[in-house]
């Protein structure tokens, strides 16, 4: 039994008014037997019921008499009596106001508990959220990052696509041999090309009856610069070798192409030179 208990049920006036329950009563007695607050609570309010019956007793003795002023008179010792009573009531009321003030801290100081439990709470769900916002953040960032990379996968593949797709008139320049014949005069190989980047074919057929391991081709400009060398070519089964070139390789002007062969020692032989003309258009 505490004082929560015994305040909220009022326990000291019940009892005094042998209002408890057997039950009751023996643990109210169990604990104020070792409690002064209780037992000092019990005097005065068994000193106040008393006084108050005291009081009732006496207006029923001595009934006031009622003057024709309409005024009650009580006797002397009633009005001590009275006097007393009232002290007594005003001590009652001060412990009933102590007892209501502590009852109230009691209640703020729950109410501050409670607050504070609910502050925790929300410090927690807050802290939680918070959290799930984080993941959220960085689910998106890998929403993100694979977004981008199916971009650049797709950017690729479009790459790869207008790697793969077809150029429509590809320029081929078949060429024949000019061994033997200033490749200025009487150059018959001649191949128009786009200024704007594309490509161009130029295929020859290997002459001569032996064969090589490989060959080796190098293309010259007007100047005898080297622009481009092939090593490690192999024809295909009717001896011809065709190779590819980008366009911006290539310049308005007369080019030498020669062709030799890579024997199995290393040693070479030129087996063919290949004059021809590249014109770009404007
Ligand atoms: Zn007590």
């Amino acid at each position: 039994m505490d004082h929560k208990y015994i305040n909220e049920f009022d326990l000291v006036e019940r009892y005094l008014m042998g209002r408890l329950a057997a039950e009751e009563t023996a643990q109210f007695e169990e604990h104020f037997v070792d409690c002064l607050q209780c037992v000092d609570r019990l005097n005065t309010t068994k000193a106040l019921i008393e006084g108050l019956r005291l009081v009732a007793s006496e207006r029923v003795a001595e009934p006031s008499t009622h003057k024709p002023g309409g005024f009650w008179f009580f006797s002397r010792k009633s009005l001590a009596l009275a006097a007393g009573v009232l002290s007594l009531v005003a001590l009652a009321g001060a412990v009933l106001v102590i007892n209501q003030s502590r009852r109230a801290r009691v209640e703020a100081d729950q109410a501050k508990s409670a607050s504070a439990q609910w502050e925790r709470r929300y410090e927690e769900e807050r802290q939680s959220s918070a959290i799930a916002e984080g993941e959220h953040r960085e689910s998106e960032r890998e929403l993100t990052e694979q977004v981008a990379q199916l971009r650049t996968e797709l950017e690729n593949g479009s790459k790869q696509e207008s790697n793969t797709s077809a150029q429509v008139n590809l320029p081929i320049l078949v060429l024949s041999s000019t061994r033997g014949s200033e490749p200025s005069s009487g150059s018959t190989n001649e191949v128009t090309l786009a200024r704007s980047s594309g490509s161009f074919v130029i295929t020859l057929t290997l002459e001569g009856e032996r064969t090589y391991q490989d060959y080796l081709m190098t293309i010259l400009d007007s100047r005898n610069q080297i622009i481009w060398k092939g090593r490690g070519i192999k024809p295909n089964r009717y001896s011809s070798v065709s190779v590819g070139f980008n366009s911006s390789l290539f310049r308005s002007g007369d080019y030498l192409l020669t062709v030799e062969g890579v024997a199995g020692d290393g040693s070479t032989s030129v087996l063919g030179k290949y004059s021809f003309r590249v014109r770009k258009t404007p």
